[in-house]
């Protein structure tokens, strides 16, 4: 199941700049880079900044602000990246069903060519 917070997740390592990343945005609240293991032509991850696991975490503690800033990055990102008229697919995994696997909650962001059903 989804646990506490775990300081030494990748993405925790990213922000505290431990470790390199391919940075595409940055706002106050959110840090946007590209994924290592990109699944589409463009595959970002966008992160709070902020020590949560699931949305749900996100969602009930993280301050307005941060819940503006970090949603405010993802509309940036699909719009400079010229996503918004050929379109993306926004997608956040939550815990063991999901697969995910790193526990810092994040949304990869899709795009650059058609992506086909999510689920056929
Ligand atoms: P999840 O399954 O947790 O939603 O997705 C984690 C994503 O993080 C995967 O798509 C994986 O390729 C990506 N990832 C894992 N480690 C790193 C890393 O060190 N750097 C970057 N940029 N992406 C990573």
């Amino acid at each position: 199941g989804i646990g506490a917070y775990d300081p030494d997740n990748i993405f925790a390592k990213i922000l505290r700049g431990e470790i390199p990343c391919k940075k595409v945005y940055e706002n106050e609240w959110a840090l946007a880079f590209n994924d290592i293991g990109p699944k589409a032509p463009v595959h970002v991850l966008i992160i709070p900044k902020g020590p949560y696991v699931s949305f749900v975490d996100f969602s009930a503690r993280a301050s307005d602000d941060e819940i503006t800033g970090f949603t405010r990055a993802v509309g940036h990102v699909a719009t400079t990246l010229g996503l918004n008229e050929p379109g993306y697919r926004l997608i956040g995994n939550v815990g063991p069903d999901s697969g995910q696997e790193v526990p810092h909650f994040h949304v990869h962001l899709l795009g650059g060519h058609p992506l086909g059903a999510l689920v056929s």
